[in-house]
């Protein structure tokens, strides 16, 4: 088995000793193995890394916006040699198959980057305004923080943003899969970046995570995480105050207006299991729930029923596997627990359930889960961060659907379905949530991702992507 220790920092340039001894241990959730460890950095070593960041900063963010686009294709075209391997580490230290990891674990990194070179002349880097011009700058120094589900993505889309900018970035990966990120820092090495525009500290949130957000040099923080850390981030920031941009959870709804049927309406069926279930349902903006008229709850249970049971789970690594285990045994009990909620709730079992599958003894598995509730109910307002869709269902036309589907505190992402192709763009244009899909539109990674209420705010990826590392200034003449 591959060992996936790291036992140094990337801080200014140099692969840096931590200041302290202690380690994170690094878990393969279908062996349920140690495979590695990486160091448990401390406020100190976040310290040496503000003041590198914040040394590099103004030669960096004073390069024409055109050189750092080329170094960003550079950094594109590093991590692009290096799919296979970024895949393998991510599908060992989360799980994902090895199919999805290179194309979207491996692959959404390499295009975070790779797009800079399309948006990043759409930024208003420079206009006028009466006697005024209007210059757009880098924030500064970017403490990065990011989630487990897509180790590199989460990642490149902060800071391939926040370098196109001019901003320097201190990074602090998510615990349990901070292995990708090393993979960066050597493929930025080699791509020539100065020192200190990108340093990487691993550590737990409350030690690292928190010393980032409270460092005085530290001009900016963008997280990716849970609600409840993001509102932790936001109060630690707020004494500063410094700037935050925060994307958190969701509980998407893909709606299927009343005019959808035959195979149109099963093929959203289909596509809504699909948006929930990839990945084990560990996405933030996975359509979690099938909003849907309430005389097709069974037509739609039938086929959910059907589909569910296909699902091959297994070994990560094996082609033929569409679901690999959870990230780890904490959030496949959490998500289990949310499950027997359901149940004890009142919510009818259409497919799965929480016992561990059968012929899989180990490994955090959670089978794929369909569930009938109503809207209101626990596991139709809570995310679940699983492989569990809950079929919800409306009663009335399409103000009722849209009730439904903004009738939770998140606003992340959305899909919708109708027969009439002008009705399904009239509801998406009136639906809360910063990333909607019609008619099975597939995500653009050259467009902004973003939430409205408790899923956050700010906007990552795309021209607004970077213009959210920046600030303006107003020159007069
Ligand atoms: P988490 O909030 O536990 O951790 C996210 C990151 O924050 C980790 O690096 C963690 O170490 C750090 N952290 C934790 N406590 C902290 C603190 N007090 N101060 C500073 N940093 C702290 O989330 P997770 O369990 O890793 O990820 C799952 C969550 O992330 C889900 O809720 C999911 O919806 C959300 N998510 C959102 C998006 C999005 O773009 N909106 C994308 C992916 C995941």
């Amino acid at each position: 088995m591959t060992d996936h220790t790291r036992d140094t920092l990337y801080i200014d340039g140099t692969w840096a000793v931590p200041a302290g001894t202690a380690t994170l241990t690094l878990t393969n959730p279908y062996t349920e193995r140690p495979i590695g460890t990486v160091p448990a950095g401390t406020a100190e070593d976040v310290d040496r890394a503000a003041r590198a960041a914040a040394r590099a900063l103004p030669g960096w963010s004073a390069l024409p916006w055109t050189e750092r686009v080329a170094y960003c294709a550079r950094i594109a075209d590093g991590l692009k040699a290096r799919v296979a391997e970024i895949a393998a580490v991510a599908t060992a230290e989360m799980g994902a198959p090895y199919v999805f990891s290179v194309l979207v674990q491996a692959g959404f990194g390499v295009a975070d980057f790779a797009s800079v070179a399309d948006v990043a002349p759409r930024v208003e880097w420079r206009r006028e305004q009466g006697n005024s011009v209007l210059t757009r700058r880098a924030a500064g120094v970017v403490g990065a923080i990011t989630p487990w589900n897509y180790p590199l993505h989460q990642v490149t889309a902060k800071t391939a943003a926040a370098l196109a900018a001019g901003c320097t970035v201190v990074l602090k990966p998510a615990e349990l899969t901070p292995g990708v990120a090393y993979v960066l820092a050597e493929v930025m090495a080699d791509a020539g970046l100065p020192p200190g525009v990108f340093n990487l500290v691993t550590g737990t949130g409350p030690d690292v995570g928190e010393a980032i957000v409270t460092h005085p040099l530290m001009d900016m923080v963008s997280f990716t995480g849970s609600t409840r850390a993001g509102r932790r981030v936001a109060e630690l920031a707020a004494a500063a105050p410094k700037r935050t941009a925060l994307e958190l959870g969701g509980k998407s709804a893909s709606v299927l207006l009343d005019d959808l049927a035959g195979d149109a309406f099963a093929g959203a069926v289909a596509a809504t299991l699909t948006g929930c279930l990839n990945n084990s349902g560990q996405t933030c903006s996975a359509t979690t729930r099938l909003v849907l008229p309430r005389a097709r709850v069974d037509e739609a249970a039938e086929i959910l029923a059907g589909l569910a049971a296909a699902t091959v789970l297994g070994d990560p690594a094996d082609p033929a596997t569409q679901q690999g285990p959870l990230v780890s045994a904490a959030q496949r009990d959490r998500v289990r627990g949310h499950i027997t909620a359901a149940l004890a709730d009142g919510a009818r079992l259409v497919a799965g359930g929480p016992e561990q599958p059968a012929g899989l003894p180990t490994g955090y598995f959670v089978k794929p889960t369909v569930l009938v509730a109503e809207a209101g109910s626990r596991i139709e307002q809570e995310e679940v961060f699983g492989p569990v869709l809950t079929v919800v269902p409306y009663d009335g036309g399409d103000d009722a659907a849209l009730a439904v589907a903004e009738g939770t505190p998140y606003g992340l992402a959305g899909a919708v379905w109708a027969a009439d192709a002008d009705r399904a763009a009239a509801f998406a244009g009136r639906m809360r949530a910063g990333q909607i899909s019609v008619n099975g539109g597939v995500v653009n990674p050259t467009a902004p991702f973003g939430g409205y209420g408790q899923s956050g705010y700010g906007r990552e990826m795309g021209a607004d992507g970077i213009e959210e590392f920046t600030a303006v200034t107003a020159v007069q003449f």
